[in-house]
């Protein structure tokens, strides 16, 4: 990324501010902090944008495979640890499919794999694409299983065969998902080169080193493909992976080794449901933007969305849910008020103990900024006033009959304040979430 100030030197120095920025010194400064894009400025000549998009380009080339509706972003990356700023796209997770199995078999495992889904504070998250594989000689029968493959619910595609007969017959059936070309190491760069270039579609490159990548992504660059995906762990022992795409990674990013900025694709090949657990979290920890499972086993599943999950997020951004009144239940108008803040993890945390109390509620959420109870005391962001804000906010009492809230028991302190302040009586409630279901059982009224 440039500097700012070579950004400067590029931009119309008019300061018309049409951009937001008062002046064009400080539109550079945020675009070389990436707070905002080139695009922000209508009047930067065709020259500089050239210049501006080419140097701007993320060290890890990003773009998307699949359905256009629900897009599967693979790269972008910019940093080495996710504490320097943050990871960008989430590992996409992959399953294996047979393309020579019956075709009923072939459905019934995308309905499979769709299927397999898990909420994780508040976000749906599952697997994310099908590799269907063949080791080729069968253009029919793999078109046929492309077929199944994009009529299945928003999954993305690997056509995951040598045989360039095999893609070319089932293009077009899957041409609209955009599906990424996995030939493996073998294949004639110029035929599947030239492939990809004329359908614009993606292409892994793989190779028994960094540096045959390396040239091999030079050659297909120049040949006019711009999104390829890099498979260069494919001959790794165990323990030698993370070796290999750490190497990688840090030369795209640290030394700016644009040959190797590529998303990473992996494909496990550890031989026991162990070892492949943990060859598949040491690929998502790093660096892998494309991990292909054998199986879609639940098991294997839900602790790598868990774990990419927790990656993934911004450090420097708290998860919070939307201020408001969430009903827990159905609850009627004598149901209790519980008040607490936005922080994902609070609200995750008091839904399900008032769930398990089977007392319907509605819990109140304030505008506390994303952080905990405690750390919203302190930064007076969960006070009296903000209490009352958001009771006027959601209007709230308009939805019951009663004027009584809860508030959590590590803030016992507010209550008198909260009292004068919204007319409201204040119960205080217990100190963790856990006392929940049996305070509401002795002690709401
Ligand atoms: Fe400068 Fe462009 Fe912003 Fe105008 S719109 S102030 S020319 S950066």
């Amino acid at each position: 990324m440039p500097t700012g100030l070579e950004i400067y030197k590029l931009l119309p120095k008019t300061n018309c501010k049409k951009c937001s920025f008062p002046t064009c010194l400080a539109f550079a400064m945020a675009m070389a902090a990436q707070k905002v894009e080139l695009a922000a400025c209508p009047d930067v000549s065709d020259e500089a944008r050239q210049k501006l998009s080419a140097s701007s380009r993320p060290p890890v080339h990003s773009f998307a495979i699949g359905p256009a509706s629900t897009p599967l972003m693979l790269g972008g990356e910019t940093v080495l640890f996710r504490h320097d700023k943050r990871f960008i796209n989430a590992c996409g997770l992959a399953v294996s499919v047979a393309a020579d199995d019956p075709l009923d078999e072939v459905r019934r495992r995308c309905r499979e794999i769709s299927r397999l889904k898990f909420e994780r504070v508040g976000e749906t998250t599952g697997v994310d694409a099908v590799a269907l594989r063949s080791t080729g000689g069968n253009p029919g029968q793999f078109a046929l299983a492309a077929r199944a493959v994009a009529e299945s619910d928003a999954l993305a595609l690997i056509l995951q065969t040598p045989d360039l007969d095999e893609v070319r017959a089932a293009l077009p059936c899957c041409r609209h998902i955009r599906p990424l070309l996995h030939g493996g190491r073998g294949i004639d760069l110029k035929e599947w080169g030239n492939l990809a270039h004329e359908t614009a579609l993606p292409l892994v490159v793989s190779g028994a080193s960094l540096e045959e990548i390396a040239e091999k992504t030079t050659t297909l660059e120049r040949a006019g493909v711009r999104d390829l995906v890099i498979d260069p762990a494919g001959d790794c022992k165990d323990g030698e992976m993370v070796e290999m795409l750490t190497a990688c990674r840090r030369l795209a990013i640290a030394r700016g080794c644009s040959e190797l900025g590529y998303p990473i694709l992996v494909q496990l090949t550890a031989s026991t449901p162990e070892k492949r657990l943990a060859q598949a979290v040491a690929a998502v920890s790093k660096y892998a933007s494309l991990l292909v499972l054998d199986e879609c086993d639940p098991e294997l599943v839900f602790p790598l969305v868990t774990l990419r999950f927790n990656l993934y997020t911004d450090p420097q951004k708290p998860i919070m849910m939307t201020p408001g009144v969430y009903e827990i239940g159905n609850p009627g108008p004598e149901a209790p008020v519980l008040v607490t803040t936005n922080f994902a993890l609070t609200y995750y945390s008091v839904r399900p103990e008032v769930e398990a109390a089977r007392a319907p509620a509605r819990i109140l959420l304030t505008d506390s900024d994303g952080m905990s109870v405690l750390t919203a005391w302190a930064a007076d962001k969960f006070s009296a006033s903000t209490i009352a804000k958001a009771l006027k906010e959601s209007n709230v009492e308009a939805l019951v009959n009663h004027r009584t809230m809860v508030i959590p028991g590590l803030v016992s302190v507010l209550s008198g304040e909260v009292e004068e302040s919204t007319g409201w009586r204040v119960l205080v409630g217990p100190r963790e979430a856990s006392g929940l279901p049996r305070f509401l059982k002795q002690c709401w009224r």
